[in-house]
C-alpha cells in the first residue's frame, strides 16, 4: 500500500515517494533550549516520532535529523525579539552555555520519559556557524541578501518578484507590511519584510562570533537551512514542525535554500496542529503553558492530578496530527482511563495461547478482527492516522476481553487469526505508536522496590561508604534508572 501524506506546501495529500528510493532524508524543527518544554512542545517531537517509527515499519532508511536552537537572533511573528538565550542567562546569572546544557539535558530528559527515539543526527546550531555563514556570503553573491552595519538582511521583495514567497503559510507581502511593527533593526531594512540573515552584536552581547561584517550571531532561520542542507542535501524529503513555525520560519528557509542551493529545501513540509489549553491558545499571558515536570508532577494550578509521560503520549495519539487538541485535566483523565483498559487488553492477548487454539473459528468473527487488524495499516499510509488506528483498537478490546471471560471461545477464533491480532497489537501499540504502560501492580511492586533501594543508599552514605552509594547509582543507571536528589532531601528516580 502506497503511503500518503497531506503536503503542507502543496495543500493536499501526496503519494510518498522518497527521493532515493528506500531511504528518508527528515529534518524536524528542534528546541529553542532557552527555557524548559512546555505541553505545546510535546506535541511535535511525539508526532515526528510516530512518523519515524511508522517509515522505519515501512522498510526506509530514515536519516532523521533535529536540531537544538541553542544560539542567535530570534524571531517571533510579526517582530523581532531579542536573543533569548542571551537574555535568560543573564537572569539567572549563568554562561550561556550553561543554560544550553542544563535546558538540552531536561529536554533529552523530557523526551526519554515520552518514549520518543534519539533522531539520527542532532546538530548544535552553534556548531555550525561557519556552514551559515558560507550560506549567507552565497546569498549575497547571487544579489538576495545585503549588508547594513555589520548585519546582513535578506532581500525579501526581489525574491517575492519571482519567486513563491508566503505560498507555504498562504501569506501575502502587504499582509506581512501591516503587521510588522517598527522595531530594532527596521530601520536598518531595505523593506521591512525582509529577515536577518545575520545579527551585527552589540558590546554587551555574550553569544558572538567572528564575520566577514564584524562580530555578530546568526539569525534563527538560517541555522536550521544550513544543518538541513549539510546533513540531508540540497534538496530532501521531509521537513517537519508545528504549524505555527511554517511563517516566518519555514518561508523564510524556503526563500534562503531556494536561493543559495537551486533547489526548494523538501519535497513534503508535514506540520503538525497546535494544543489548546480548555479552548484558549497556549500564551505565557494566559498563564497555561504548562511545563512537561509540572504536567508529570500535577504542580500547575490548572492541573486536577500529575499525568504519566505515558498518558499525555496518548492522547495526543488520540486526535490526527493535523487536528487541533483541547487539552484539559478531565480529558487527560479519560486517557488516562482508555489507555489503562486498552492494556489490560492487551496483556490479556499476549497471554492466550495462539497454538492451542483449535479448529477453523467462527468466519464471521475472523473475518471482522482480519478487517479491523488489516485497517491499521491503511490507516496509518493515509497520512498517519493514529486516531483511527486507536479507535479499530478499542473495537477489538472488548472481543478480546470476551474470549478471555469465556463468552467467545477462544477456539472461535483460528490460530492465524489470533497470531495477527497479538503481532499486530504488538506492533503498533508498542513499536508504531510507541506506547509502554505499567499495571499497577507492577508499578507498586517497583516503587516499593526503589524505596528499598534508595534507603540502602542513604544507610551507605551516612555510613561513609561512598563504594557502596556509587555503585548502586551507577548500577542503576546501567539498568536504565537514574536517581536525582531534591531540593528538600529525598532522593527520586526515573526510568530512562
Ligand atoms: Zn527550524
Amino acid at each position: 500500500m502506497p503511503l500518503k501524506v497531506y503536503n503542507s506546501y502543496s495543500r493536499q495529500k501526496e503519494t510518498f515517494v522518497p527521493a532515493t528510493p528506500g531511504h528518508v532524508g527528515m529534518y524536524v524543527c528542534g528546541p529553542t533550549v532557552s527555557g524548559e518544554s512546555h505541553l505545546g512542545h510535546a506535541r511535535p517531537y511525539i508526532t515526528f516520532d510516530f512518523i519515524y517509527r511508522y517509515l522505519c515499519f515501512k522498510g526506509y532508511k530514515v536519516r532523521y535529523v533535529r536540531n537544538i536552537t541553542d544560539a542567535g537572533h530570534f524571531e517571533e511573528e510579526g517582530r523581532e525579539a531579542e536573543d533569548k538565550v542571551t537574555k535568560k542567562a543573564q537572569l539567572e546569572k549563568l554562561e550561556p552555555m550553561e543554560l544550553v546544557q542544563k535546558y538540552t539535558n531536561l529536554f533529552h530528559w523530557a523526551m526519554l520519559q515520552f518514549n520518543c527515539i534519539e533522531p539520527s543526527i542532532e546538530p548544535t546550531a552553534t556548531g555550525h556557524i561557519i556552514e551559515q555563514l558560507n550560506m549567507i556570503q552565497k546569498i549575497i553573491s547571487e544579489g538576495y541578501a545585503y549588508e547594513v552595519n555589520g548585519s546582513v538582511y535578506f532581500d525579501v521583495k526581489k525574491y517575492a518578484a519571482t519567486h513563491d514567497y508566503g505560498k507555504l503559510s498562504g501569506r501575502v507581502i502587504d499582509e506581512l507590511l501591516e503587521t510588522t511593527r517598527a522595531l530594532d533593526g527596521q530601520e536598518e531594512k531595505r523593506d521591512k519584510a525582509d529577515f536577518a540573515l545575520w545579527k551585527s552584536a552589540a558590546p554587551g552581547h555574550i553569544m558572538r562570533w567572528k564575520s566577514p561584517w564584524g562580530d555578530g550571531y546568526p539569525g534563527w532561520h538560517i541555522e536550521c537551512s544550513a544543518m538541513a542542507t549539510k546533513y540531508l542535501g540540497p534538496s530532501f524529503d521531509i521537513h517537519g514542525g508545528g504549524m505555527d513555525l511554517q511563517f516566518p520560519h519555514h518561508e523564510s528557509e524556503i526563500a534562503q535554500s531556494t536561493i543559495c542551493n537551486h533547489h526548494s529545501p523538501a519535497r513534503y513540509w508535514i506540520h503538525n496542529n497546535m494544543i489548546t489549553v480548555n479552548g484558549r491558545k497556549m500564551g505565557k499571558s494566559y498563564n497555561n503553558q504548562i511545563k512537561l515536570t509540572e504536567m508529570f508532577e500535577g504542580t500547575h494550578p490548572l492541573l486536577s492530578q500529575g499525568f504519566q509521560p505515558m498518558t499525555i503520549r496518548f492522547f495526543i495519539l488520540q486526535s490526527h496530527y493535523r487536528s487541533p487538541i483541547d487539552f484539559s485535566s478531565e480529558a487527560l483523565q479519560s486517557s488516562e482511563k482508555a489507555l489503562k483498559r486498552l492494556w489490560e487488553a492487551y496483556e490479556l492477548l499476549k497471554n492466550m495461547n495462539a497454538t492451542g487454539s483449535t479448529g477453523a473459528g467462527d468466519p464471521g468473527l475472523d473475518e471482522k478482527v482480519v478487517k479491523l487488524v488489516n485497517e491499521f495499516e491503511e490507516f496509518m499510509d493515509d497520512d498517519f492516522s493514529t486516531a483511527k488506528v486507536i479507535a479499530n483498537m478499542f473495537e477489538l478490546a472488548p472481543l478480546i476481553n470476551s474470549i478471555k471471560d469465556g463468552h467467545i471461545a477462544q477456539g472461535a477464533i483460528s490460530s492465524q487469526t489470533l497470531q495477527l491480532l497479538k503481532d499486530s497489537f504488538k506492533i503498533y501499540l508498542e513499536d508504531i505508536l510507541g506506547l509502554r504502560f505499567s499495571t499497577s501492580a507492577e508499578t507498586g511492586l517497583l516503587d516499593g522496590l526503589m524505596k528499598l533501594v534508595i534507603d540502602m543508599r542513604r544507610e551507605s552514605r551516612l555510613r561513609k561508604d561512598y563504594a557502596t552509594s556509587d555503585r548502586i547509582r551507577n548500577q542503576l543507571l546501567q539498568i536504565g534508572i537514574a536517581l536525582k536528589d531534591e531540593k528538600d532531601g529525598n532522593m527520586s528516580w526515573t526510568i530512562s
